[in-house]
């Protein structure tokens, strides 16, 4: 497999470390926080709130993008950086973790399910989602992986996981383009024995990157870390590790401690549409009747358009009133909080004071400002 992409550990301070990931659309410092562009868009934030909030990388959904406007337009229209108005990096999802929660046909073929814009019936197989994420041109692509719900039977997470490696294979002799990487998704719940086969097995067949799926699904903090800790002992040292799904404070904190590079997900801006503020503070719920006077935005030191202009009692009055500027300046303020800690945890690695880092942010959100008591 050609270079697509470079990655280079520029800190390192015990486990946790620091990177540069290079792409052809530019860098991305590590660790790395990536805003779910869902159907192309990051919802309600244009391309340009995404740079003045530190994004540096999106994902987009190829589930979505495959259905609706398809492939072949988004590649006719010179592909999904254009498309989109985006010209920083771009990685897409295979289309798995939607697909699995349709509940579709599977067999080792592939997969089929109705769509859920028109009730068509669609076939996905590894062989297709590498094709179409090619043809929707992001810079990382992933393979089709098997997702099963927990708790499952060990042999229903078993089968899944080796399933996972043969569409992992196939995946890989499919994929051509040059200027694309394609990573490889370890699996197996929370069995530690399974995650270490499937990462061991993953890391063989010499993938450029590796997500780490089938987490954030329930399983409690302890479980996680375990997989994580195990997973990450067996995968290359110098290629990116992406936790999949993965985007709270404390969980995020977590997986850097432990190794890990990029983290996906959708909490940061699906809580600012329900009102929700993230904060070094704490997060709490915008619409709290005690902030209808309360004329200080939500967080003085941050640096965020919202956090700049507007008070706590305007953007209460916002969600209150169901306004679409609501939770468009809560997706700014929850991305900058989010992206600005990944920046902030960079800096600790680099300075050999992550743990130090970790361990004053996760008291200051545990205590919650004195004059102002949250949950
Ligand atoms: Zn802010």
């Amino acid at each position: 497999m050609s270079e697509a992409i470079r990655f280079r550990i520029d800190y390192r301070d015990g486990a946790v470390r620091a990177g540069t990931l290079s792409t052809a659309h530019g860098d991305v410092a590590t660790p790395a926080f990536l805003p779910v562009g869902t159907r192309g868009t990051v919802r309600t934030l244009d391309s340009r709130d995404l740079v003045e909030a530190g994004v540096q990388i999106v994902l987009a959904n190829t589930y979505h993008l495959m259905l609706r406007p398809g492939a072949d337009v988004v590649e006719s229209l010179g592909g999904l950086h254009r498309f989109m108005g985006w010209d920083r990096p771009i990685l897409t999802d295979s289309g798995g973790f939607q697909v699995f929660s349709l509940e579709p046909k599977v067999d080792e073929d592939g997969v089929v399910f109705r769509s859920a814009y028109d009730g068509s019936e669609v076939r996905l197989t590894p062989e297709e989602a590498v094709v179409i994420q090619e043809r929707l041109g992001p810079d990382i692509a992933m393979v089709l992986d098997v997702l099963v719900g927990l708790p499952a039977p060990v042999e229903t997470v078993r089968g899944a996981m080796q399933r996972t490696l043969r569409w992992a294979e196939r995946a890989l002799e499919t994929h051509r383009r040059s200027d694309q990487a394609l990573f490889g998704i370890v699996q197996g719940g929370t069995e530690i024995d399974l995650r270490l086969e499937s990462a061991a097995a993953t890391a063989a067949l010499g993938f450029s990157g590796f997500g780490i799926g089938g987490l954030s699904v329930g399983e409690g903090a302890e479980d996680r870390n375990a997989v994580l800790e195990a997973v990450v002992g067996e995968l290359p040292e110098v290629k990116p590790r992406y936790v999949m799904g993965l985007g709270d404070t404390e969980g995020v904190l977590d997986a850097v401690e432990r190794g890990c590079d990029l983290f996906d997900c959708v909490w940061p801006t699906r809580l600012a549409r329900h009102g929700k503020v993230l904060s070094p503070y704490g997060d709490y719920s915008i619409r709290r009747a005690e902030f209808a006077g309360d004329g200080a935005p939500i967080d003085e030191e941050c640096p965020c358009l919202t956090c700049r202009r507007y008070t706590r009692a305007y953007l209460r009055h916002l969600h209150t009133t169901g306004e679409m500027l609501g939770p468009r300046l809560l997706s700014v303020h929850n991305l900058t909080y989010t992206l600005g800690m990944l920046a902030e945890s960079r800096e600790a690695i680099a300075a050999g004071g992550f743990a130090a880092y970790r361990s004053a942010l996760l008291a200051k959100r545990a205590s919650g400002p004195s004059e102002r008591p949250l949950r």
